[in-house]
């Protein structure tokens, strides 16, 4: 769905859509879709500058792997969401007093609107963990023998403290 800025310029905007798998990228934040984003919302003009004001509520489940264990990780995307992207071509200006959404995250954007598909990316970025973890007393995967140490445990020993550092001596001293 595309968000005209012409469309706009004559009244606020209804936003009702719903996104199956596959059709917003989200593989290269490294998380896959589970279940279509639905997303409810408005589109209006705001502020002297013009600004695209998107605001709504959208919710979706997502999956990604534990940084540690590499563990699948359910991920919930929902909840509210409030974004702003100014025109692109918009002098930057000292008063910011046309943004009244003081936690409103302020975007770009170039021509003619934006597509909500990317509103959405954007918001899905914004709510993902910088690294994603299945709990936070992950015990990973163990280095040597690869088990997944949160179920089984094994014997294997970690590199002695001063084997790594006689490997760095060598290493500085260009042995
Ligand atoms: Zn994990
Ligand atoms: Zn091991």
């Amino acid at each position: 769905m595309f968000i005209s800025v012409t469309d706009l310029e004559l009244r606020k905007v209804q936003l009702v859509a719903s996104f199956a798998p596959g059709l917003i990228d989200l593989e290269e934040l490294g998380v896959a879709q589970k279940t279509p984003i639905e997303v409810r919302g408005v589109a209006e003009l705001s502020g002297p500058l013009l600004d695209i004001r998107v605001h709504g509520h959208l919710s979706g489940s997502l999956e990604g792997s534990c940084g540690r264990c590499l563990e699948t990780v359910p991920i919930a995307a929902e909840g509210e969401f409030d974004l702003l992207y100014r025109p692109a071509e918009a002098e930057p200006v000292a008063d910011e007093k046309g943004i009244t959404q003081a936690d409103a995250e302020i975007g770009y954007y170039d021509g003619a609107g934006i597509e909500l598909s990317d509103v959405v990316r954007e918001q899905v970025l914004l709510w993902l963990p910088t690294h994603i973890v299945c709990r936070e007393d992950c015990k990973g995967i163990c280095p040597m023998c690869g088990i997944n140490r949160n179920r089984e445990s094994c014997g294997c020993q970690p590199p002695k403290f001063d084997e790594r550092w006689a490997a760095l001596k060598s290493l500085q001293s260009g042995e």
